[in-house]
């Protein structure tokens, strides 16, 4: 299995990935089930600070296993703080994953409970690292707030980006794409559970506070089609906790 051809499905699937990503095996692999009844509530968890400027989003890209919505962080101006967090973190892009029905394609699920699709919202810490790509591999080095779509009413918001989905059709592709504020797919509660873990594909990196929202937004049956369109599926599934503490 060559790096660059990781997939998710067939013979370079995710249970092939150890075999040249041995972190696969980690600790503190990602993404896990989460169950509410051993959750450790944790009083002194402050609430998020969520900053987002929306002239800072970029443009889409077609990278392959997903798109991304990408966002300019050369400086602090999308951030976000408190909570599980110490100093900055940068919002760099975000991201989904779906499956290819509508029952499952959430990467956490809850008490065994699958959502139709996951979004990543992904920081760095720039009080600490100069970049994302040195932050990467850190263990403080990301945040990613994780926010669950069930399938119901179609989402104004998610259809600004699947309308730009037809400038990325293939792998590499990008097109501008600006002024979207990405608190409009931010549930209307923040209360989050969070744990230590990891990227959900490879290179696996055990780099990422999880900060993962209770209350999930909606999402339609054909919206999550044309992400289909793009990409059939693309979600790990539930790795073990290892004696790992989830806290709210
Ligand atoms: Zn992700």
């Amino acid at each position: 299995m060559a790096s660059l051809n990781w997939s998710y499905q067939g013979t370079n699937g995710p249970d092939q990935w150890h075999k040249l990503y041995p972190i696969a095996n980690g600790n503190n692999q990602s993404p896990i089930d989460i169950k509410t009844k051993i959750v450790k509530k944790d009083p002194s968890l402050g609430h998020l600070q969520i900053t987002w400027n929306l002239s800072t989003c970029k443009e889409i890209v077609n990278v392959g296993h997903s798109f991304h919505v990408m966002f300019e962080d050369k400086d602090n101006q999308s951030v976000v703080t408190g909570g599980p967090l110490t100093g900055n973190y940068r919002l760099h892009q975000f991201h989904f994953h779906w499956g290819q029905t509508d029952d499952h394609g959430s990467e956490h699920t809850v008490d065994g409970a699958k959502y139709a699709s996951e979004l990543h919202l992904v920081h760095w810490n720039s009080d600490k690292y100069s970049s994302f790509t040195e932050a990467l591999d850190k263990p403080d080095g990301l945040a990613i707030i994780a926010v669950f779509l069930k399938v119901g009413s179609p989402n104004e918001h998610v259809q600004k980006i699947v309308k730009a989905l037809g400038s990325v059709k293939t792998k590499d592709k990008k097109a501008p794409f600006t002024n979207f504020d990405p608190t409009t797919l931010l549930p209307g509660s923040l209360d989050y559970w969070t744990y230590h873990g990891s990227l959900t594909h490879p290179p696996l990196l055990e780099s990422v506070t999880w900060i993962i929202c209770k209350e999930p937004i909606t999402i339609s049956s054909e919206q999550l089609d044309q992400f289909r369109s793009l990409i059939l599926t693309n979600h790990r599934l539930p790795q073990p906790l290892k004696g790992r503490q989830v806290r709210t």
